[in-house]
């Protein structure tokens, strides 16, 4: 069998990490395949207004989109495939996908996110995108400012981010969805905070415009907004079974070079143990693909070198613009 072709960098997930690495890396010149099994948490995004550089916002689709065209542009192929397997062999990283394609690269990146834990109804998506229900305070606790709220998770959990959301409105309700019973303790303190308790519902609806509680009594309670919080899935698998050291969520613990415990593997985004935010991970990106080209052998460039196709004639900004 001849020796494998080894890439400069196998990038695992193209999301707004995945892409912006992508595009890093081609603008270094570097040799990266992309695979992505296109299920970006971006995609719920109704509309993002923090995403800095966009005043008025724009869709998690439509900035998806974006990210992909601009790294099109400067030569990233993106192979729909879902990452199985990932391996050290001798040179680099053996990625296997689950139809058995295999992939080589000398480093790889790991950008494949989280997946949030969801009430089982099938619903959800038109409850997000209507938003009766949010799931990202940081996101857009702005846009609910005043809102009737209810966070709605195990209690402990829930009640450090309903204390959270106190600073967005005076009306949050605490829903629990276990059966912890409340302490006197966490009582007075709900009250000193002004949050508001309500025990393990009955059932969580959706009217097509707001969501509502069927409290313990049978009564009905709708909120403007519903925040979840119900935890998330890592999706550190591939990573963690090559042994790469994870925190108590399973969340990929890197060093300010974004390179987990394991030499070579790189992980950028919400699959890390930091903020989940767009602009972490494309910050952590910048760095990781930075790294990734200052270690890898220099690409010294010949006079023939081909430049990636389409790449854009830089515009320049004039006093007009
Ligand atoms: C409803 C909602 C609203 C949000 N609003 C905002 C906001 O306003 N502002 C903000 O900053 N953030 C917001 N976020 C968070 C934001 O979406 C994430 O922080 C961001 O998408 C993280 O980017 P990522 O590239 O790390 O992961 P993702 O965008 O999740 O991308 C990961 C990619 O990896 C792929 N993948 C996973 N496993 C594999 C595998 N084994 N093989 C191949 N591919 C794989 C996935 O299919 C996916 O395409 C919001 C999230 C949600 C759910």
């Amino acid at each position: 069998m001849p020796d494998p072709e080894f890439k400069g960098c196998i990038v695992i997930g193209a999301g707004p990490a995945g892409m912006t690495a992508a595009l890093y890396l081609n603008r270094f010149h570097r040799d990266v395949t992309v695979l992505d099994a296109g299920n970006s948490r971006a995609r719920w995004i109704p509309r993002t207004h923090n995403c800095p550089g966009f005043p008025g916002g724009l869709s998690g689709d439509e900035l998806l989109e974006r990210l992909r065209t601009q790294a099109v542009d400067y030569g990233t192929k993106v192979t729909q495939a879902t990452a199985s397997r990932l391996e050290r062999v001798d040179g680099g990283f053996r990625v296997t996908d689950t139809r058995g394609e295999q992939y080589y690269g000398r480093t790889v990146l790991l950008a494949t996110g989280i997946e949030d834990v969801l009430p089982p109804h099938p619903w959800m998506e038109e409850a997000i995108d209507c938003r009766a229900l949010r799931l990202c305070a940081i996101c857009d606790g702005f846009e609910a400012s005043d809102d009737d709220l209810a966070v709605y998770g195990p209690l402990r959990s829930a009640f450090e981010h309903a204390r959270f959301m106190r600073t967005y409105s005076a009306t949050v309700t605490l829903v629990q969805s276990d059966d912890e019973p409340v302490d006197a303790q966490l009582r007075q303190s709900a009250e000193g905070w002004g949050i508001a308790l309500m025990t393990k519902p009955l059932e969580l609806l959706f009217d097509g415009r707001r969501c509502g509680f069927i409290d313990a009594s049978g009564e009905r309670r709708d909120f403007d907004t519903i925040y979840p919080v119900l935890g998330s899935r890592s999706q550190a698998t591939l990573a963690i079974a090559l042994g790469a050291s994870v925190d108590k969520e399973n969340q990929l613990v890197v060093a300010a070079n974004q390179m987990t415990s394991i030499d070579g593997l790189y992980a950028i985004g919400d699959v890390v143990s930091a903020l989940n935010q767009i602009s972490v991970a494309e910050g952590h990106a910048a760095v990781a693909a930075t790294t990734i080209h200052n270690v890898l052998p220099r690409n010294l460039r010949e006079a023939t070198s081909p430049m990636p196709q389409r790449a854009p004639i830089p515009r320049r900004i004039t006093d007009d613009d």
